[in-house]
Order: C-alpha cells, then structure tokens, then sequence
C-alpha cells in the first residue's frame, strides 16, 4: 500500500500504481469528472499516470493555473490533430500554452492557411474533441524517436530530440497523432467544449530570424461554451478600453514617427494629467518626509561601470554618447539608483540623518526592440516615480510600512480595489548567488513579511524570486476586466550601497553601510496611465480629469452667462471650459460626451435668470436645474472624498 497526502493534511492508503484519477474517484465522481491534471509532490503530472510511491497530491481543476496550461497545451495537440487531418505534409515546432490560450508553430509544406481557414479548422477540432480521445503517454527510446520521426520527415521534432536523451523521451498520442512531448496533459479530448482559433502570424523556428518562418495559429480553449463567450465579452470591452485608441480620442498623447519610436509626446490634456498625478504624489512624499532631488538625463559611463549596469545591460542599451574633443563617453539614464547614490556621498551621514529618502520623477530611457513597443506600456523613455531609501538595517521594516501605506493611498485615490502583494524571498537551498550578509537578509525577510502582515496585506510569497542583491515586495492590481497588472514595487538593495561604498557613523562612532531601498509606487508615469485609462475606460476620477465641467450655453445669447459661470468655478479650482460655437446645443452634448467630460451645465434663459444650470452626468443623463453655488459645493465635496487629504498613519 502507499499513502497519498492531501493538501488538506489528510492521508489516504491506496493500492501501488493507483493514479490521481482513482484518487479523484474514490472522493467523489462530481470531482473526478472536474480534474484535468495532478500535482504530485509539486510536479504537473496526467491523471492517468501510476503512482508507486508515498506522494503529496493536489488534483487540479479549471481554476489552477496549472490546470489551464495543461488544458491549452492539450488543446494545441488536438488542433495538431486537426491540421493533420485536413492538410498532407504538415510538419509541427512547438506548442505551448500561453497567458490566455496556446499557439502551435507550424510548417504547413505547401498548403497555404489564412485567416478564413480557421473556421473549417475550429469545426474539425470540435468534431474530434468529441470523439474524446485519451490523451496517451508512452516512454520512447530515443532511437525509436528519431525513426518515427524520420519517417514523418519532420525535421523539427527531429532537431528537439537532438537535445534529449534515452529515459528522457515521452510521445503522446491521441486518436490519430502522436507528438513529441514530455507532458502532461488532460484526460481526453472530450473535456474541450469550447474552442476559438484567435489568430494566424509568422514566427521564426526558434525565434531566430535566420531559421525558417514558421506558421503560429493562436486559439483558446474553454471546458464550457459560457466561459468562451463571456471571455470574447472581456476581448470585445478591451477592444473599447485601449489605452492606445482612449489616449487618441481624449488628446492625452501621441508618437511621431519622426520624433522616434516608443518616445511619446504629451499632449496639452495629457500633460496636465500626468502633472497633476504627480503633484498628488509628491505632496504625499512631502508628507512622508521624502526630499525631492533632480538629476540629469545623461551620466558618465563610469557612473554605471560602478553601479555595475554597464556589464549586465551595456549590451542591450542605448548606444554611449561621446563627446567631439575629451572622448567622454555618456550613457542616456537608463535608471536613477546611482545618480542618487552620488547625492547620498555628497555629505558625511551620521545615523541621525537616516532614513534618508531621496525622490524623483526621473526620466530614464531603454532600448527595447521596435517590435516590442506597445502604446504607454513598452517605450524606450519613461518617467520614473523613483524614490531611494537610505537606512539603518534595523530601520527597514519601517520604511516598507511606510511605503506600504503609500502605495495603498495611491491604489485607492485611483480605484483600484482589488490588490495582491508578492513577498519574493531567497532560494531556500542555493543561497550561493545572493550578495549581503546572511544577517542582513535574514532581517530584511523578516521585516518585510512582518510590514506586510501588519498592514494586513494580501500576499504570496515566493521563495527563489528575489533579485540576487535583495529580497522585494511587488503589487497586483486586478483591474475591471478582471486582468492583472504588476504596479508599484519595493525593493531592498545591499549592492549598490557596497559598490558606491556608501557609509554613515554609527552611534559607537564606527562607519557601516546603509541599506537602500528603491520604490516606486507608480511604477512609470507611462506604464501607470496607460493602466489606469483601461481600468476605468477613460473616465478618470473626478480630481484627475484634465476638464472637469464643461459649460454649455444653448445659444450665443447665453455665452456672457456661461463665462461668467467659468470664472465663479475657477475661484474654486474647478476645471471647467465653455463650448461657445455656434452649433445646435444636441451637437455640442454629442461632442462632450465623446470627450468623457464628467459634467455638463446646459444654459439658457431659464437658467440665466434663476442663476442656475441644468445638470447633465456623464453616462447618466440629465440630473435637473440647481443653484450654481450648490453645484459648486456638490463638486468640491466629490473630489475631497476622492483624495482623502493626508497619507494613512502607519
Ligand atoms: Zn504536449
Ligand atoms: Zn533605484
């Protein structure tokens, strides 16, 4: 007999080579039905496969990633299947599982596929997931491989198999094709209910541009036809929701071909929202006892040979800037760190000076490959709502409070609600590779597991994620469409400290070196707006909208009225605008909705005379007649209520 352990502390006896689908069945069969995958003693196995030894099981259904990924991966073998099906000498790359769905790539020989195709494609995999075909593994010896292999002439498969040896090897066969592959995958075909082919591209065999192009065929799998139409739901509103299309139809920003790729321009609205974003978190830094500094956007290249960027990133950067007579060369800012660190020298410290935070929106730039722009999310300059913290060891655990409380103001100021937290921490065996003092680690881990605990913090911890100068915690923002965002990070560093020699006296007059904690609550100004106009859908919150108000008078009679109403709302910093052409009062309301302007005064004889205006919501409708001086009030209360004032205490 042999002893299952599942994940709720519980032990059950089985008969050797039972396998986790008779463990799922002995349950009960609702569960058996549901399972896709196990996890034994932490590796994703079939469910089919035997178990001879005492093991720790999870079985897997639909909401475990893992689950998903083998689902996906299962779904690109059958779409596999299909192809083989439909077209003669189709040769297969590789097939796996992605953030939403899976990709084959493929050699289709000499049959051509389009995007018309994939339709008869989806049809041909619907009709042989209903076959429910078991998803078969075997072990295969590497001789026999290659043979199966060569007589498919399948060079692909015949080139990954170059790379493993006997005892290694595994095939998968389901109804009539088998694959190279080491697993796992789903039970049977039968469980894909529902299936979408997304997309054709091109792709290199192995992401290399000197090998062949390859076809990649994108599709999505779900157990049910619900959860397929409630995802291309999700597809459709993201459409709507582009940063790229909001930030264009709200004239937030721009890029021009000849100003260059991934740098993009701030339009007037745009600017004035990004400025006001800051403003909201520099007086929370203030408050905080952040000391704001400004460095250049250029540092010599000696500057990053010290903080060691110039070996780990030289390669992939911008290319030095020289200078025409000394030879100096120059690297554009790719981060702040070490500007900062050259501030922190720039005076003796004593322990009394610490934690000192230094902040800056600082503008950095990085290469990245053209074809990896994306919109705000991936550009090559970016402004940083860096900060670096420079403290005593024993002072950490504070600071990460304090940050923690930071960053929780911003998420709710912009609401976001919904937010997780990830610990990364040390490799728990291999701890060769990580710098600092095993002391100081050890104090650091501990202080940010306790901060985040006591800030009642939702986290996972990851141990091996940390990076190999310090453990750091990263925030998850879950955004209205349900997707995940990786915002503001915090982040201990022993390295830089010890490469730039920093030091401060201590209280026993002896020198030690301060710890530095780089953070950033935005993340980058860029990446954070692009996010935030998704989540909201371009109505921003009613304290950060470039225009708040706009006055709209129903003919040019009432355009002395609506200036007049301008001035009174900017006494009290309201942001409003007139609309004084001269168009029919339907078209002007039409054109400020396009804008998601929140608020619209419609004005007219009526509201002249009674000095009042006629309220019309964003998305809402008309709300009624009011008192100017109550609308006034009305609107300085929402943002109070927005912006909350003051950061939390810690
Ligand atoms: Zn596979
Ligand atoms: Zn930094």
């Amino acid at each position: 007999m042999i002893h299952i352990t599942l994940p709720d502390g519980s032990v059950r006896e089985y008969q050797e080579g039972t396998t986790a689908a008779e463990v799922a069945r002995s349950i009960s069969e609702g569960l058996a039905r549901k399972v896709m995958a196990a996890e034994v003693n932490g590796e994703v196995w079939d469910t089919s496969r035997p178990i001879n030894k005492d093991i720790n099981l999870r079985l897997l259904t639909w909401d475990d990633r893992s689950a998903k990924n083998t689902f996906w991966h299962s779904s690109a073998h059958l779409m596999a299947e299909a192809l083989e099906s439909l077209y003669t000498g189709v040769k297969f790359g590789i097939g796996p599982p992605v953030e939403n769905g899976f990709y084959y790539d493929i050699d289709l020989g000499n049959n051509t596929l389009g995007e018309e195709d994939l339709k008869k494609l989806e049809d041909k995999m619907k009709e042989l997931a209903k076959a429910n075909s078991f998803y078969q593994r075997k072990d295969v010896a590497k001789a026999d491989a290659i043979a199966y292999f060569q007589e498919k002439g399948d060079q692909y498969k015949l080139e990954l198999l170059e790379g493993l040896e006997d005892g290694q090897i595994t095939f998968y066969t389901q109804g009539n094709f088998t694959d190279l592959c080491r697993g796992p995958h789903i039970p049977s075909t039968g469980l894909i209910k529902a299936i979408k082919l997304t997309s054709i591209a091109g792709a290199y065999w192995r992401g290399n541009e000197k090998n062949k192009m390859l076809t990649r065929i994108y599709g999505i799998t779900f157990p049910a036809q619900k959860e397929l139409d409630e995802y291309l739901v999700l597809l459709e509103e993201a459409k709507k929701r582009d940063h790229r299309k909001l930030g264009k139809e709200l004239e937030l920003f721009t890029f021009s071909e000849k100003v260059g790729s991934g740098l993009p321009l701030w339009l007037p609205k745009g600017a004035m929202l990004r400025e006001r974003l800051q403003q909201f978190l520099q007086k929370a830094q203030i408050e905080t006892g952040y000391l704001p500094v400004i460095t250049p956007h250029i540092g010599s290249k000696q500057l990053y040979v010290t903080s060691g960027h110039w070996e780990k990133y030289g390669k992939d950067s911008f290319r030095p800037i020289t200078t025409p007579q000394e030879g100096e060369e120059f690297m554009l800012k790719p981060m702040n760190c070490p500007h900062h660190c050259e501030i922190y020298k720039s005076s003796p410290r004593s322990y009394k000076d610490l934690p000192l935070r230094l902040a800056e929106f600082g503008t950095v730039y990085r290469y990245e490959q053209s074809g990896e722009l994306h919109g705000l999310t991936r550009v090559r300059g970016f402004t940083q709502d860096d900060a670096h913290l420079f403290c005593r060891p024993e002072q950490v655990k504070d600071e990460f409070k304090k940050v923690i409380d930071l960053v929780l103001y911003v998420f709710e100021s912009l609401g976001f609600s919904e937010y997780t937290a990830q610990v990364s921490l040390r490799d728990q065996e291999d701890r060769s590779k990580y710098i600092g003092s095993e002391a100081n680690w050890e104090i650091a881990e501990r202080a940010i597991q306790e901060a985040a605990d006591e800030k009642g913090l939702n986290t996972v911890v990851e141990y091996g994620e940390a990076a190999f100068y310090g453990p750091k915690l990263d925030f998850m923002v879950r955004d209205a469409l349900g997707r995940k965002w990786q915002l503001g990070t915090i982040q201990v560093d022993y390295n830089l400290p010890e490469r730039f020699e920093l030091e401060y006296v201590d209280s026993d007059n002896t020198r030690k070196r301060p710890v530095m904690i780089h953070r950033a609550p935005f993340g980058s100004m860029e990446r954070f707006i692009a996010v935030l106009l998704e989540h909201c859908a371009g109505n921003l919150p009613l304290w950060l909208t470039p225009l708040q108000v706009k006055v709209l008078p129903i003919s040019d009679k009432y355009n002395e009225y609506a200036a007049s109403l301008i001035a009174l709302m900017k006494e009290s910093d309201i942001r409003a605008e007139i609309d004084d052409r001269s168009e029919k009062i339907g078209r002007k309301i039409r054109d400020t909705e396009l804008m998601k302007t929140p608020y619209m005064l419609i004005v007219g004889e009526k509201e002249m005379n009674e000095k009042a205006v006629s309220v019309r919501i964003h998305g809402e409708g008309d709300k009624g007649s009011f008192p100017i001086g109550d609308f006034i009030s009305e609107i300085k209360n929402i943002v109070k209520e927005q912006i909350k004032g003051k950061t939390r205490n810690s």
